[in-house]
Formats: C-alpha cells, structure tokens, sequence
C-alpha cells in the first residue's frame, strides 16, 4: 500500500531525478566496492575496504574518505588524491565490472521510464556513484537511453546539492519550460533517507521506494511526500496526470 498524501498538483512535473542504487536496481555486485578498493591501493598504496562503512546512500567521494582516514590517511591528502582516486576507480569498474545488470532492474522500472519518456519528461541521473561507474550501471541495465544528463560524486559535496546541479542543467537547457523548481515541477526518486533530504533541502517532491536497505519506517520517519513499496506502485495520476 502506498501513503499518499491529500494534496495533489495540477501541473505534471517537467523533470524526474533518480538514483540509481536501491531505486533502479538492487544488488549490482561487489565490483563497485572492489573498485574502490583497488583505487585506494593503486593511487595510494593502500590496503583498505568498505567493510564496515554504511555505503548505504553515501556519495562514492564520502566512502573512499572513510576507508582512507579509517587507515589513517590524512584528509588533505585524501582531497589532493581525489580526482585520481575517482580515475581510477572508474576505470577498474568499467573494465572488472559485472557482464550485465538487465536481470537486477527494480520491478516497474523498465515501465515507468518508458512511459515517462513517452510523455517527454526529461530524466536525469542523480546518484552517489562516481560518474563513469554510474552510467556503466545503467547501460549494463539496459537503461542507458533513458537518461538525458547526470549528476554524480565528486561534482558536489554532498547529495542535495547533485540534485541542485540536475536541475540547473536542466533549467540551463530550458526543459524546466521556465517554470520555478518546486514539489509540483521536480520529482526525486530514491531509496535511502538522504534521496528525501536531498529534495527537501531543494524544495522538490521526494518520492521514496522500499526497494533499497532501508526499512518503510526509516523511510518514513523523514516524510517523503510519497512512499511506495516499489516503482511499479507509482501512478501518474499521483503528480496530476489525466
Ligand atoms: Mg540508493
């Protein structure tokens, strides 16, 4: 069952941001945590591993930091390795990545992207993975041609605002249709507590999936404006559409 609240838009949103772990699809493989496991080794001659960081939900630059200063590397250190970190994180998984993800894609994914396309809603990426990591993701998916932009870890420190820079480009590119971003024109899907703060703290409209780690009541406790067991329970009609 869905939580939905009273109030509705009349206007159908002009974009839709989504994340991509947890909300397109669950259980991508190890290769995305090995991958920036080898980084931390290769550009830094560190041994290192996510083991123990909640990765859930965190931005790629965030979990190579916690790994790193776990081992005792300095912060300042960390900063100036960033971008090589990222490099080489990025280039492992495209080349030790998983051989296909068709098979992991969240169910009513494939459904409502096709529909939102067909509307001609302009769909962006806006996830914790290191760029590269994140568009090989969603090709292995099968959902590379849905996405018209992204934004990733390392472009913002921190989540809400990658959502801020999505929807700048999109207003950059005029896809907003000069409306204002706000809980009726900008919809953010994701799986963990920090996707609805990432659109609270941009005043847009949180839709929250149960396909993630975290538990409905987790979720909940930090009131997205929908909660849905999974994408196949969202209905247009829920922004307003006839
Ligand atoms: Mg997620």
């Amino acid at each position: 069952m869905a939580s939905r609240g009273a109030e509705r838009s009349t206007q159908f949103p002009s974009l839709f941001l989504f994340d991509i772990d947890g909300t397109l699809m669950r259980g991508a493989g190890p290769q995305h945590r090995e991958a920036l496991e080898y980084a931390a080794a290769r550009v830094l001659g560190v041994r290192t591993s996510t083991e123990g960081i909640p990765v859930h939900g965190m931005l790629d630059t965030d979990i190579v930091a916690a790994m790193l200063r776990r081992e005792g590397v300095p912060l300042v250190r960390i900063r100036g390795a960033m971008e090589e970190l990222m490099r080489s994180a990025e280039r492992r998984y495209v080349r030790n990545g998983p051989g296909s993800l068709t098979g992991k894609v969240c169910p009513g994914v494939r459904a409502l992207l096709a529909r939102l396309q067909r509307r001609g809603v302009p769909l962006l990426l806006v996830t914790g993975n290191f760029a590269r990591i994140g568009w090989r993701k969603v090709e292995l998916a099968g959902l590379r041609h849905y996405f018209a932009h992204g934004a990733f870890a390392g472009m913002s420190a921190t989540r809400a605002g990658l959502a801020r820079l999505a929807i700048r480009h999109a207003r950059e590119r005029g896809w907003l249709n000069g409306v204002p971003a706000n809980v009726s024109s900008v919809v953010l899907i994701g799986d963990a507590p920090s996707d609805i703060l990432a659109a609270h703290s941009n005043r847009i409209r949180s839709v929250a999936v149960c396909t993630g780690i975290s538990t409905r009541e987790e979720l909940e406790a930090h009131r997205p404006h929908l909660l849905i067991r999974n994408l196949g329970d969202l209905r247009l009609s829920d922004f307003g559409a006839d």
